[in-house]
């Protein structure tokens, strides 16, 4: 059994026209997904601003409603749970976030904020275990014991990225939702907290889905990756063959615009015209085609389906081979 399967899932906002009044108009901000993760295991998801994978990512820990389809997770369907199944749930299922001072209560010290959890689903018999645990999770995240009395506010951007990680750990979580945790941070430091990642994936066995807009930084942690535009995957495979053989023209783009070091190499970058279209009016055909540089007549009226070009490696693309 996967740990966890998504099945076409769909989150539709309704668009309002007044303080009041609703339109007919939805934005389609995630728009037919489906994915697994398997225990232990790293899935990347990146695409540029606005292309849905944050509201995916919500939507899955039930921050956000699905409009439609399914998230078993742990076998069971958590897009129709009640709000109080849910609550016991999340312990199985946590997410860490892009700023971790937004989710730190500043006047709770980081000891009580990694206590938190350890409260709520009663983990901790007595106050010794607590202290001792809490001792234990900043450790593993590399920060020291005496750092529990302090506040959010003493810390750098890594270190309270850290918190966050402790603080998600504290509850024993089978799969981690990280929605940018690195995003915000110094390239120096992002390398550091992408370890820390992974060895505690090696420690504990944790899966994570992985999002990021940075295809070099989602490929360097990630076992597999989905690649997501305007609210649909596009392209999806173990991350090696998707970063050295896309085969989506999006995908393609991502990884010419990673900076090369080599002043020798011959990559040539591809520069995509406009923005991401609106997923209010999502455009015909393939939603890529306004901005595809290699788009033939028959992008603008036929949809193309994620399907298998080589064993294990998907990509919705006519061209694609
Ligand atoms: Fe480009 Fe057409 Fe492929 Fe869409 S289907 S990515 S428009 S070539």
């Amino acid at each position: 059994m996967n740990l966890l399967e998504v099945q076409n899932l769909k989150v539709h906002f309704p668009v309002r026209k007044g303080f009041l009044s609703r339109s007919k108009e939805f934005v389609r901000a995630v728009d037919g997904v489906t994915f697994l993760i398997a225990h232990g295991e790293t899935v990347g998801l990146v695409g540029e601003s606005g292309c849905g994978k944050s509201t995916l990512s919500r939507a899955i820990v039930r921050l956000i409603n699905p409009t439609q389809g399914k998230i078993l997770f742990e076998g069971d369907d958590i897009a129709v749970m009640s709000n109080s199944e849910m609550r016991k749930r999340r312990r199985r299922l946590q997410m860490i976030f892009q700023d971790p001072y937004g989710s730190l209560n500043p006047r709770m010290t980081v000891g009580d904020a990694i206590g938190e959890g350890l409260d709520i689903h009663r983990l901790t018999p007595g106050q010794g275990e607590r202290q001792q645990r809490i001792a234990q999770l900043l450790k593993n995240v590399g920060l020291d014991s005496s750092h529990a009395g302090r506040f959010p506010h003493e810390f750098s951007g890594g270190q309270r990225q850290r918190i966050g990680i402790a603080r998600a750990l504290a509850v024993e979580p089978s799969l981690i939702i990280c929605d940018e945790p690195v995003s915000a941070l110094d390239v120096s430091v992002q390398a550091q907290i992408i370890n820390l990642l992974h060895d505690l994936q090696h420690k504990f066995g944790i899966a994570y889905l992985f999002v990021a807009h940075d295809i070099a930084v989602v490929e360097h942690i990630s076992h597999r990756i989905l690649v997501m535009y305007l609210g649909r995957i596009v392209e999806s495979g173990d991350a090696r063959t998707v970063c050295r053989s896309p085969k989506h023209p999006y995908t393609q783009a991502l990884i010419s615009a990673v900076p090369v070091l080599d002043p020798d190499s011959k990559g040539q970058r591809i520069i995509l015209g406009g923005d991401v279209p609106s997923p209010i009016h999502p455009p015909g055909g393939c939603p890529f085609h306004p901005r595809c540089p290699v788009a033939e007549p028959r992008c603008k009226t036929e949809v193309p389906h994620l399907r298998e070009i080589t064993p294990g490696h998907q990509a919705a693309c006519h061209l694609a081979t």
